[in-house]
């Protein structure tokens, strides 16, 4: 069975910021044909949970409060590829906005819940080293792709 990465808070695990999950059945679907793989690249990179919001600005990634978290988000990051290396996976599902997981769109890192055009860290690198990456929202098009 093909191997897919997904965010591990799309899979009940309650690693978000405020520790908590978000249910998205579609999920179910992949899991009849696929082996789903959670990972949290925020827990991966030492940040606990909960934890204080961090968003992406032009100097990295900070939280509300003002701490510079940037190394815990690229460690995060470096984390899931390797991850994704081991297990032969070229394929992922990761969690719209955020700050890590976002895949074309992000809060702009002013904590006004303003959304802007841009990749979360993990999204990045992993997309960078030619793994495919499907938000949440795509995964009727994932479906689609892969027949
Ligand atoms: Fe979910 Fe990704 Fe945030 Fe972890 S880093 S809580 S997997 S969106």
């Amino acid at each position: 069975m093909r191997k897919i990465l997904v965010s591990a808070c799309l899979l009940g695990v309650k690693c978000r910021y405020d520790a908590q999950s978000r249910d998205y059945p579609a999920l179910e679907t992949l899991r009849e044909r696929f082996e789903l793989i959670p990972f949290c690249p925020e827990a991966a990179g030492g940040l606990p949970t909960p934890r204080t919001p961090a968003e992406i600005t032009a100097n990295g990634v900070f939280t509300r409060d003002g701490r510079d978290v940037t190394n815990e988000y690229r460690l995060g990051a470096q984390k899931a590829l390797a991850l994704a290396k081991k297990e032969g996976i070229t394929l992922a599902v990761l969690k719209s906005l955020s700050p890590s997981c976002g895949k074309d769109r992000i809060y702009d890192g002013t904590f006004s819940r303003t959304v802007v055009a841009g990749q979360g860290i993990a999204a990045q690198l992993l997309l960078e080293n030619g793994i495919e990456v499907f938000s949440e929202e795509e995964i009727p098009l994932l479906l689609k792709s892969e027949p």
